[in-house]
């Protein structure tokens, strides 16, 4: 009986295992080395439900494979970012101390936001164009809040 129940449960896995695999080769149109070892099992049980368009994966996917997407720590990221949505999925590297001096000085501590002068310790770098909408971590497209401009900025 215990035989019996194990070869079942085994079935249900390979079944399993294959609406997973299937599931990923519908909707990714290609393979990259960065989908091997990421947990596909958690994303199928998370996103399979949600209709995605393979051609539009493939479209986000080419552009943050980019080299000029530098910033992103873990291309592997990309694969649940895409699925997600969710910025924290890429690890994106924050500003470097050097980056953030230089801006506060184009501000001349002023922040753009509440017209107010600050100590640069006082102040949080943020990306003016978010990253979901193609913004990179440049100094172009960096500025420096007081915190409660970029808190109330985060809660939009
Ligand atoms: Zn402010």
């Amino acid at each position: 009986m215990a035989l019996h129940q194990h070869d079942h449960t085994a079935a249900e896995l390979k079944e399993y295992y294959q609406a997973v695999i299937s599931w990923v080769e519908t909707i990714f149109m290609k393979y990259r080395k960065e989908m091997k070892g990421l947990k596909w099992g958690i994303f199928y049980n998370k996103y399979h439900h949600i209709d995605f368009s393979p051609q539009k994966l493939e479209a986000q996917i080419t552009e943050l494979m980019k080299d000029e997407y530098d910033e992103i720590s873990s291309k592997k990221g990309i694969y649940e970012y895409v699925l997600s949505g969710d910025e924290r999925c890429l690890s994106i590297r924050a500003f470097k101390d050097s980056e953030k001096r230089a801006v506060y000085e184009r501000q001349k501590g002023i922040c753009p936001k509440c017209g107010k002068h600050f100590e640069i310790s006082e102040m949080e770098a943020d990306h003016i164009t978010p990253y979901s909408k193609g913004g990179h971590t440049t100094l172009e497209n960096c500025q420096m809040l007081c915190r409660d401009c970029n808190r109330r900025k985060s809660a939009v």
